[in-house]
């Protein structure tokens, strides 16, 4: 193996990623989901693109280490610094325990993430499960002296950490600017010393349900503080790649960085990886603008900006034909494509498993598979840039159904290479199953069939028919919506 990744090394034009591992063992971090409500696509996205990682990494025989968390208390709205707990909150909209919410978001993001593929983490630790670390964190950064407490609460020191450290080193946020909001924006009354403090410890109202004792007195552990715990707790102090969203990367990761240093006076993160984020027709997905739409709605097709729903494999394989780093926009137009893309290449697939090999005239062919499977191995290394991987499978599929037609042959050695790395890539590297796809493929076709039969009894009239097909495919859980662009379907 040490032979093995010694060559990916080499290969990598990007080396960055693969130079800042640890072989063998790799730990990777990613900031989990705040169980508060549905996990909304631009989180399924990020968690996709680590799902990524991890797979690849293990396929090149690296032994990963992959922790995502569960946030379970101490996000407070927006920055995460101010305001009430996101979870007690809705708990308390809805008259039920937080660890209800905590529950049901959990048990439906997990449902989620399977119909999408995405492998379970190695480990899936929760906030509430690490308080008495938390705790212990907050004390070593009140004894190196980069916090203070003000009348149960605890804030990190910002101002004393910039004496020694750089915070903003991450996202590139200069300390001038900071100083400079500091003058416009601190407050009378404010415990902060200083606006860019951040709270590690809050203390807790009488009305606040999920609460702790410690040194300080009844409080909550900060959100930035949970990912700083969790992360040197499982993968050790320094660890390899820690990724999220983009929009984590400010103030959550800066301060996860600030936190350890001041804890434990190491940066802990030998590199950091961040997903950019999603639109819808070139717009922000954002919930005020309407356009947001759950997981689930893309897949049934329960929104109105969708003109049908798109399996959990088709939409993977949609986000996957964008780079992790760059905007991916949400149309029904790419959508649509995606999905006939992604028949065609699963067709493919399965085609390469049923390939006769032959004894002669192989010699331009098998040096053509040959540099395309090097290809996908060089297109992975760069930064797991799938959308490439994704252009050279198809380059393969080409070179498949010629070889299905017999105008172009292939040797036996190279094609079991070929159905081989297929299977990798296809299923292990990319997360892409057919199975499922299949059953559906020939659902739709189905029920084209059946809707082709239903319109042209409407045009005839034949109001009968029409009625009894709906009626039926609604006993099976089938809906169907009649609009002016014809009929659409969705199942239970
Ligand atoms: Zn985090």
């Amino acid at each position: 193996m040490e032979a093995q990744l010694k060559l990916y090394n080499t290969l990598s034009r990007k080396k960055e990623v693969f130079q800042a591992l640890n072989p063998p063992f790799v730990g990777l971090y990613v900031c989990g989901p705040t169980v508060y409500d549905e996990v909304h696509l631009g989180n399924l996205r990020q968690f996709t693109s680590f799902d990524i990682v991890y797979r690849y990494l293990s396929f090149l025989g690296y032994k990963v280490r992959y922790v995502r968390n569960i946030t379970d208390v101490g996000h407070l709205s927006d920055d995460g610094d101010e305001g009430e707990d996101k979870i007690e909150r809705k708990a308390k909209a809805n008259k039920i325990e937080p660890m209800e919410i905590v529950q049901k978001y959990t048990n439906s993001f997990h449902h989620v993430a399977k119909l999408f593929n995405l492998i379970e983490p190695s480990i899936e630790p929760s906030a509430t499960g690490h308080i008495v670390e938390q705790i212990e964190m907050v004390q070593r950064i009140i004894d190196n002296g980069y916090a203070y407490e003000v009348n149960g609460s605890v804030y990190f020191d910002v101002k004393k950490y910039l004496e020694k450290h750089d915070y903003g080193q991450l996202s590139g946020r200069k300390v001038e600017d900071l100083l400079e909001q500091t003058r416009d924006n601190l407050e009378g009354g404010d415990e902060k010393r200083f606006f860019a403090d951040f709270g590690i410890w809050k203390a807790a109202s009488p009305e606040t349900i999920m609460k702790w004792n410690s040194p300080w007195g009844v409080g909550v552990p900060g959100w930035h503080l949970e990912c700083s715990v969790m992360s040197t707790k499982y993968l050790g102090q320094e660890f390899d790649i820690h990724g999220g969203g983009m929009d984590l990367k400010f103030p959550h990761h800066e301060c996860e960085i600030a936190q350890s240093v001041g804890a434990d006076g190491k940066a802990p993160v030998r590199y950091w990886m961040h997903g950019n984020m999603l639109t819808v027709n070139g717009d922000k997905m954002s919930k005020s603008k309407g356009n947001a739409f759950l997981p689930m709605e893309l897949f049934e097709g329960k929104h109105e900006l969708l003109n049908k729903g798109f399996s959990p494999m088709v939409v993977r394989f949609f986000m996957l034909q964008t780079h992790y780093s760059s905007t991916l926009d949400f149309s029904n137009e790419a959508l649509e494509a995606s999905e006939k893309g992604y028949a065609r290449l699963m067709n493919a697939y399965k085609l390469s498993a049923t390939l006769p090999s032959s004894k002669q005239n192989t010699e331009e062919t098998d040096k053509e598979i040959l540099t395309l499977l090097d290809k996908l191995r060089l297109e992975m290394n760069d930064d797991f840039n799938t959308p490439k991987t994704i252009a050279v499978l198809f380059d393969l599929a080409a070179l498949i159904n010629k070889i299905n037609d017999k105008s172009v042959f292939v040797s036996e050695a190279v094609l079991s290479k070929l159905q081989a790395d297929m299977k990798s890539f296809v299923e292990d590297i990319l997360g892409l199953h057919s199975e499922t796809k299949d059953n559906n493929l020939a659902v739709d076709k189905l029920m084209e069939l059946i809707l082709e039969i239903r319109s042209s009894a409407r045009e005839n009239k034949d109001w009968p028919t029409s009625d009894k097909i709906r009626d039926h495919l609604a006993e099976a859980g089938i809906k169907i919506k009649d609009s002016k662009d014809g009929a659409s379907w969705t199942m239970n």
